[in-house]
């Protein structure tokens, strides 16, 4: 489950060449999802990118200088053309904003502030807001999957394949 914490806003669009990509730094929180399917594309390996201390399926992204390990020089992400950029980051302008472990994960977001693409772009609607529930959804599973495959035994190396 998703709570989406927002205030209503009518265009968005991702302005990382303008603010220089204020969200995208160290320790963004990813999946082991995430981190598999990292690994399968870019043929890295997952401590060579990911801290893996996870704590309750929640993982975070290396980082350098404060910046992440995936940001290039013209801030833009290395990692975008892939199709393996983190679920976190396809849900901007919605950043974490924590988790409630409960009888269900109740994922919560809450938007951005200050972005520079607030209205900029393409009229949002509810295509947008569906997008960003399956997003959060799926974050969801994958922290329910690792925590199943850890309760059953299974180690890190075999979850991330
Ligand atoms: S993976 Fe890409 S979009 Fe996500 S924080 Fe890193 S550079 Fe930004």
């Amino acid at each position: 489950m998703v709570l989406i914490y927002s205030e209503p806003f009518e265009r968005w669009k991702c302005t990382y060449k303008e603010c220089g990509a204020q969200c995208c730094t160290e320790g963004q929180k990813v999946t082991a999802g995430d981190i598999r399917r990292i690994k399968d594309v870019t043929g890295k390996r997952p401590e060579e990118f990911a801290d893996l201390n996870e704590d309750k399926g929640l993982f975070r992204l290396k980082g350098v200088d404060g910046r992440c390990i995936f940001i290039g020089e013209d801030s833009s992400c290395t990692i975008h053309k892939t199709g393996v950029k983190p679920l976190f980051c396809r849900m901007y302008p919605f950043k974490f904003d924590g988790i409630i472990y409960a009888d269900e994960i109740i994922l919560k977001l809450r938007v951005v502030k200050n972005c520079p693409g607030f209205g900029k772009g393409d009229e949002i609607g509810d295509d947008f807001q569906i997008c960003i529930e399956e997003l959060g959804n799926k974050f969801v599973k994958e922290i329910k999957d690792y925590l199943r495959a850890k309760s059953e035994g299974k180690s890190n190396d075999a979850i991330f394949g």
